[in-house]
């Protein structure tokens, strides 16, 4: 059965890339009836942020990408956050050494500074120089009993060449010699992440591991374990990068665009996020551009995913966010704005009626407010000065107040009329109406908002002082 999974590391608000790559651990293992799981990686004390986990959670159910085995649910591979596993790591690193694939390493902090800097001067890549890798058994029993602090390293072969045959990259080499004597185990007792992806990848029986291109550096020390335990290695997929807007480097968690929460206080919906990620790499024969999860569960072909990073367009996102918004029906579209204001009690009947007017135009929830306020608050300021119309609208006023029955059509012709008896320009009179009416000199269409707003409100906006 394929089983993917998502095994994030609880250092803060989930990063764009990370839903990327569920993305795709999702779609596949649906594709293929098989399993999404989560496994945090939390072995790196120094980079812990407490809460991630809960956001972490909280982030998938907002996607809809919820994993079927869990930190917090569970699940038959229990325990799943690598924490609550060390002692698993510690047996397979002992499994190493005896199998002499990997060795215990003394070396002081002081000595590997030392030979960075040597090699630093001599212009090599600062790699360990395997001083422990040939210590005598003796020595290293000596070593333990004295209790002097140690890592284990893996002992990486001298001229291997290693092969990947990535899913999506293709084949991919490496040559051994230019892989370090990774630590495994740490000096606190704990594993380091390459161990720890290896062992729990296999125990948990994951089938196809994707992650982003920037984790390829890392694979060929997996395949070597794998090699070590002599145990199968899972399918692997390398997924473009997803560069920052200029085209430029990885999209980088400095930028609050980068993280999951920014776009949810924007009031982007996640089924459309999920679209516009999918379309970012993944191509559709037909050209096909929107499709939601579900779609993209038949269509997806693993085999149409790009090999460039792409760049992430906030622009072409708000288009596919627009679509999504003007395919909403009103209800809907309705209850999204009302949970997106929910601190704003706004009246409920009243969103309804101002979607038709706002439905094409907006691109995401938080466009909404800035749109209709005037809605629900007279204005406080104008975007025009309007000191010298007070006249104009106590004209307006009294057209108005004949109006009886208050209906778009019956309050335009009203309008027109009057502009004609004034002989001003419809552009004029209607620009200074919305202001009056809006604030603003851009609004949803006025005869319409006017209605929405009642009679009794508009003639008092029209009274100014
Ligand atoms: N813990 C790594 C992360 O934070 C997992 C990388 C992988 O998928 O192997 O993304």
């Amino acid at each position: 059965m394929v089983r993917t999974r998502i095994a994030p590391s609880p250092t803060g608000y989930p990063h764009i890339g990370t839903i990327y790559q569920v993305l795709f651990d999702y779609v596949y293992a649906k594709q293929h009836n098989g399993k999404f799981i989560m496994r945090l990686e939390d072995t790196d004390q120094a980079r812990f942020v407490p809460g991630s986990e809960d956001v972490i959670y909280k982030s998938l159910e907002w996607f809809g990408l919820n994993p079927e085995e869990s930190p917090k649910i569970g699940g038959p591979y229990k325990p799943y956050r690598q924490s609550e596993r060390l002692p698993i790591y510690q047996k397979y690193a002992k499994e190493l050494i005896e199998k002499k694939h990997a060795y215990y390493c003394f070396c002081t902090k002081e000595r590997l500074d030392e030979m960075r800097k040597e090699q630093q001067a001599k212009k090599m890549n600062p790699m360990y120089d395997k001083h422990c890798r040939n210590l005598g058994q003796k020595e290293v029993n000596k070593n333990l009993e004295n209790k002097i602090p140690f890592v284990i390293r893996m002992a990486v072969p001298e001229n291997q060449t290693i092969i990947l045959n990535d899913l999506i990259v293709g084949e991919v080499k490496f040559e051994s010699k230019t892989i370090d004597d990774q630590v495994i185990i740490k000096a606190d007792g704990y594993p380091t992440y390459h161990l720890a992806v290896v062992v729990d990848d296999h125990l948990m029986e994951i089938t196809h591991i994707f992650r982003g291109r920037e984790w390829l550096p890392s694979t060929p020390k997996h395949v070597l374990l794998y090699q070590f335990f002599e145990w199968k290695i899972p399918e692997h997929g390398h997924l473009p990068l997803i560069l920052n807007s200029d085209g430029k480097g990885k999209l980088s968690k400095r930028f609050n665009h980068a993280s999951v929460d920014y776009y949810h206080h924007l009031g982007y919906l996640p089924e459309a996020i999920l679209n516009y990620l999918a379309n970012l790499v993944w191509f559709h024969e037909g050209g096909k551009e929107i499709y939601d999860l579900n779609e993209f569960i038949k269509l997806f072909d693993i085999k149409k995913i790009g090999s460039q990073g792409a760049r992430f367009d906030l622009q072409k996102l708000d288009w596919v966010n627009g679509i999504y918004i003007r395919n909403m029906k009103q209800e809907t579209l309705n209850e999204k704005i009302m949970d997106f204001y929910k601190d704003k009690n706004l009246p409920k009947d009243i969103v309804l009626k101002t979607i038709p007017l706002i439905q094409e135009r907006i691109k995401k929830l938080s466009d909404y407010l800035p749109l209709c306020e005037f809605f629900f608050k007279a204005p406080e300021k104008y975007e025009v000065d309007l000191a010298n119309k007070k006249d104009f609208f106590k004209q307006v006023h009294q057209e108005l107040e004949k109006v009886t029955d208050w209906k778009t059509g019956l309050i335009g012709e009203s309008l027109i009329n009057l502009a004609k008896k004034l002989e001003i320009k419809n552009s004029q009179f209607f620009m200074d109406m919305r202001v009056v009416i809006t604030g603003k000199k851009i609004s949803p269409p006025l005869n319409e908002s006017m209605e929405i707003l009642e009679k009794e409100e508009c003639l008092r906006r029209l009274t100014i002082d």
